[in-house]
């Protein structure tokens, strides 16, 4: 179902309740499109991991940036980001602004290292139901997505302590795309379709939790 018959569908029924409707824009004034929070980790000071010629703050910026212009291409979604640029950001001022904003969804992009290989994404401790589905459909659509470039080991879905999943008052969920120090791995992050498709799969992932 196309958004437009929706759209259309509330509009009829507004003016069947006797609403008037606004003449600037008949969807928002009816039903405010969801707020997704993309929080790009690292940035600034802070580069995150660092090997094979790539720092992880350029990264996660890259596929965030692009992971908001798939969905605000695709559906009609309220998406606000803890950074647009390389800026330093503390932890408490992710989740603080995510709260504040009253976000639905808070998705956190990072990049792996360690000497691993793959792709594994985290949840906070304990969390079922809604946060779980969230996971779920986030892991399985980016995963998805990066195996439609090229092989990708599945790390699993893990539940971590970790600020941004602990301190979000909406569902959380934290994404390891890859190790940088793996050069196979780094190979893969350096490629515009890998990082194009693993944001697509962060969008489809959100979309699909959200019935957009
Ligand atoms: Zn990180």
């Amino acid at each position: 179902m196309n958004g437009n018959s929706h759209l259309r569908r509330r509009t009829l029924l507004a003016a069947a309740a006797g609403v008037v409707a606004a003449p600037f824009a008949a969807g928002p004034a009816f039903a405010a499109a969801p707020k997704v929070y993309i929080d790009p980790g690292h940035g600034g000071t802070d580069p995150g991991a660092v090997a094979n010629g790539l720092q992880e703050k350029t990264l996660t910026l890259n596929i965030a940036l692009q992971t908001r212009d798939i969905l605000k291409a695709s559906y009609s979604v309220d998406v606000r980001m803890s950074r647009t640029t390389d800026i330093t950001r503390s932890l408490a001022y992710r989740t603080d602004d995510a709260n504040a904003w009253g976000a639905a969804i808070f998705v956190s992009i990072h990049i792996n290292a360690g000497g691993g290989t793959g792709f594994e994404s985290y949840r906070y401790p304990g969390t079922t139901g809604t946060t779980q589905r969230l996971h779920s459909l986030i892991h399985s659509n980016v995963l998805s997505n990066m195996r439609s470039v090229a092989s990708v080991t599945d790390r699993g879905q893990k539940t971590s302590n970790l600020h941004v999943l602990r301190e979000s008052n909406m569902p959380a969920v934290l994404t390891e795309n890859l190790f940088i120090d793996t050069v196979a791995n780094a190979n893969l992050l350096k490629r515009a379709d890998f990082i194009t498709a693993t944001a697509r799969g962060h969008a489809r992932g959100i979309a699909a939790f959200l019935g957009l």
